[in-house]
């Protein structure tokens, strides 16, 4: 039984890898297939595709998209989606404007309480994406302000800490239609980080159709208790690392155990919702 790896972050988001460079690891790490599931972004599929074409190794287009729900944020993951289409990318644009103008509220407030962010500097980090939280918490070690990335985040920039400033509220159940319509089967991602198990029946109901049971902070009890979720909702197991390069210590590709098969079913969702939107274009005609 192969392996693979379905949570995977690129240049294009907070990730430090080219989606070749993810593909190309992909491969040393003999990982049958792989998502790149970049955050509000789907700027490097097609270049995983094509690398992916060239080593044999099968690339699953996917996004990870961020939400709220009151004070938590939900992240949302869609596979398999049209992601050429000209709707979905102009909401991916907006989705990303927010993000912006989050960061210069951001770096306004972090020059307040002290630490000047230079911000020809900052965007050598990200030179392919919208700067993320990750970035700006990168440049604050570099520059010296905290000594680590946990300390940036458990100081400054988590919520409830100074230098959080909220973004634009986005909501999961938005997304999930957003996906569906795009032809994509929406997951949730890393449910242990938001600990919001209580919104899951909600979700189900708006047409959430799986659930991130693998993940890097997940253990085998976590992984025990969202197993039986998936089980209770009919929902299908999806898992992945949520590598991000170097971006976060550790290169966490392949670090968790996912099984192939896992795809087969992701595959059988993808064909309920491609059967669907034939079901009403039909309809519509
Ligand atoms: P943003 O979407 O711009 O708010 O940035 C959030 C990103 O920061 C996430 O995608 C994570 O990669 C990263 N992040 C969030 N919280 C932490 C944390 N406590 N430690 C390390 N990275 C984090
Ligand atoms: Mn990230
Ligand atoms: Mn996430
Ligand atoms: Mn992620």
């Amino acid at each position: 039984m192969g392996k693979i790896d379905l949570h995977i972050h690129t240049i294009y988001s907070d990730g430090t890898f080219t989606p070749q460079q993810v593909v190309q690891q992909a491969k040393k790490l003999n990982l049958v297939a792989i998502s790149i599931t970049d955050h509000d972004s789907v700027r490097g599929i097609e270049e995983a595709m094509e690398e992916g074409k060239k080593l044999g190794i099968e690339v699953v287009p996917g996004v990870e998209m961020s939400t709220d729900v009151g004070e938590d944020e939900i992240h949302i993951l869609g596979y398999y989606l049209d992601w050429r289409r000209k709707e979905f990318l102009s909401k991916l644009d907006f989705f990303q404007q927010i993000r912006i103008e989050r960061n210069e509220k951001l770096l306004k407030r972090l020059k307040e309480l002290g630490m000047e962010v230079n911000q020809g500097e900052l965007a050598k980090l990200a030179p392919k994406s919208v700067i993320s939280r990750l970035h700006i918490a990168r440049y604050m070690v570099k520059k010296g302000y905290v000594k680590s990335i946990d300390e940036a985040f458990e100081e400054w920039l988590n919520p409830g800490r100074p230098a959080h400033v909220e973004r634009a509220k986005v909501s999961p159940f938005e997304i999930i239609s957003l996906i569906l319509e795009t032809g994509g089967v929406p997951v949730l991602a890393h449910p242990f980080l938001s600990r919001r198990d209580d919104l899951i029946p909600k979700l189900v109901e708006a047409g959430l159709m799986g659930i991130e049971v693998y993940h890097s902070t997940h253990n085998l009890d976590t992984v025990k208790h969202y197993t039986k979720i998936a089980q209770e909702y009919g929902l299908i197991i999806t898992g992945g690392s949520d590598c991000h390069g170097d971006n976060k210590g550790e290169r966490l590709m392949g670090k968790v155990d996912v099984p192939e098969e896992i795809l087969w079913e992701l595959k059988k969702a993808r064909d309920k919702v491609l059967e669907k939107i034939k079901l009403f274009s039909k309809k519509d005609s």
